[in-house]
């Protein structure tokens, strides 16, 4: 069964390993390599690899994981996925993530079918085989030059350990083709005011004892690295001093490409490969960025959600891809976003913070799950809706539109979802046919409506200006829809249904024109198509609506 040597190895492969800390941002340096692969001609791949034993990403908690990604074909992953697909513009399937429950669950079934017959089941070389054989096919099935791998994690973390094995078996095995570019964090002490490049030092030397000799250090840090610093490193790692880049804190991500573009880090992946630039085109890109950076022309955009907190910090993070979806479209028409994150459990608490939505130039009611801050939700949509103020609501957003023009223009005062109140007399929302059973049989995971469906657009609405199309394609992730037996209701109170799905669900909803002129929401979430040059088209026009009430 060990076919584990791929003997048609065409792709290059790029590992990219973690040291010191994680959250350093190792999913946009590797996009970001991605990226300068791609503007030199080449196609490029990416691979998450996410260590833990959850089969998925879809049953964590976003305030402690952030944001689920959701691929096309339906996978509910890591946000990294989604740092991929937006930088390199390319779509990738949920097998591009690597978990070790993906792979534990496939080696424990491979053995209850007999297939490793008559051998004891190892870590190595089982497991390992397993990992590659798994990365292999990924690769082989996206056809690209490059496929990159990002290892999750920290050097020297336990469960981690036999990616890294299996990354280091497929260097030996194909010598030339693997490269490895280690991540580390290089603090600034701050009362030294120096920069230190200890733990860089510690996380390669763990990394060379497992058998890896990394070819690019990354040192990732508030600032630069210095020539002192480069030269020190590169004395106690073996690195050459010319394969050591500096990713520091930017305020706009998507420089860091143009930054390792300068510093020659392109070239020189290239060089070690035996490669050449086949083409090299950064232009577009470096402008998105200018504008980012250094348009004087501000968008004020408020977000309201719930899942802003951890412990005794505030991070946007389960929300990255709206954030993102939002400088793309503002970027495209000139202008630099200023967010506003207004936690909805807060607005309970203090109704008059809702006079915060008088200085944004829109609202956004993002998605979520459960009970906790949903009222907080209802009260920023009526007061956005009252006082005429762009909204956009995405999934729970768009249902939790529909729960209080129910309540507060239909007069059905006890609308909700089933969700939250499973015994309202006016289910509003109600829960999939095909869900119902699911969770009866506590079925969660990867079970919810996911990934990529049509959506059959009505004519003459706000969603058909939008979108200048009779069907779309849109990701998904719900388990719960707009109730059928109150669509005639509600439309007839001035709730137009502007997208559907083939078999009847509603997945677009807007109030007529004469009631609010930009209030409209999506079942779907258009957070996952957006790309920094092609801003999905309802961020693209909320912006503008926003900025010129056009
Ligand atoms: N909780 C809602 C549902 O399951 C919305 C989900 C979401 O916002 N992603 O339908």
């Amino acid at each position: 069964m060990t076919c584990y040597v791929d003997m048609f190895i065409m792709t290059r492969y790029i590992f990219v390993t973690g040291g010191v800390v994680s959250g350093l941002g190792k999913g946009v340096i590797t996009a970001s390599i991605g990226k300068l692969l791609q503007s030199r001609g080449y196609s490029v791949t990416a691979i998450k690899i996410d260590p833990y034993l959850n089969y998925d990403a879809g049953t964590l908690r976003p305030t402690e994981h952030g944001e689920v990604w959701v691929t096309e074909d339906g996978g509910e992953i890591d946000q990294d996925l989604g740092h991929y697909e937006r930088f390199m513009d390319i779509t990738l399937s949920k097998d591009h993530n690597i978990t070790s429950g993906k792979i534990y669950a496939s080696v424990i079934e491979k053995e209850r079918r007999g297939r490793y017959l008559g051998k004891t089941v190892q870590p190595i070389p089982h497991v390992t085989d397993e990992i590659k054989n798994w990365i292999y096919r990924v690769s082989r099935k996206s056809g690209a030059d490059f496929t990159l791998v990002e290892i999750g994690g920290v050097v020297g973390d336990y469960e981690n350990i036999l990616f890294l094995e299996a990354a280091r078996q497929m260097r030996m095995e194909h010598p030339g083709k693997v490269l490895f570019v280690h991540v580390a964090y290089v603090p600034i002490l701050k009362s030294l005011g120096e920069m230190k490049t200890k733990p860089v030092q510690h996380s390669v030397k763990e990394l060379r004892a497992i058998g890896i000799q990394p070819d690019f250090i990354v040192a990732r840090g508030e600032g630069e690295l210095d020539d002192v610093r480069r030269a020190k490193i590169s004395l106690f790692t073996n690195v050459d001093e010319r394969d050591i880049f500096s990713a520091p804190d930017l305020e706009v991500v998507y420089e860091l490409p143009l930054i390792f573009d300068k510093m020659g880090f392109g070239d020189r992946i290239l060089e070690k490969f035996g490669l050449k630039s086949v083409a090299k085109d950064l232009s577009e890109w470096s402008k998105f960025v200018d504008v980012l950076k250094n348009s004087n022309k501000i968008v004020r955009v408020g977000i309201v959600g719930k899942y802003f907190r951890t412990g005794i910090y505030n991070l946007p993070d389960a929300y990255i891809s709206v954030i993102e979806s939002v400088k793309h479209a503002a970027a495209f028409h000139g202008y630099k976003p200023s967010f506003m994150y207004i936690n909805s459990m807060d607005i309970e608490k203090d109704p008059s913070l809702l006079r915060m939505l008088d200085s944004v130039d829109c609202v956004i009611i993002p998605g979520g799950f459960g009970a906790r801050g949903v009222e907080g939700k209802i009260m920023a949509i009526r007061y956005a809706r009252e006082r005429r103020i762009p909204l956009l609501g995405l999934c729970y957003g768009f249902q939790l539109m529909v729960v209080e023009f129910a309540r507060n223009v239909v007069g059905l005062v006890d609308a909700h979802t089933t969700e939250v109140d499973k015994n309202t007399k006016n289910p509003v929302i109600t829960i999939l046919p095909e869900q119902e059973k699911l969770l009866v049989e506590s079925r969660y995971g990867g079970t919810m409506r996911l990934g990529a469906h049509k959506v059959i657009i009505k004519r003459g609405t706000l969603a058909y200006e939008i979108y200048r199309a009779e069907a779309i394609y849109e990701r998904f992730r719900h388990r719960y829809e707009v109730n059928p037996e109150y669509v005639d209701l509600l439309e007839s109170h001035g709730f137009i249904f502007s997208g559907m799905s083939e078999d009847g669900i509603k997945q677009m909803g807007e109030l007529r024109r004469d009631l609010h002129p930009f209030f409209i929401g999506s079942q779907f979430h258009p957070e996952f198509t957006s790309r920094p040059l092609k801003p999905n088209p309802l961020f693209s026009a909320l912006i503008k609506y926003s900025v010129s009430g056009k």
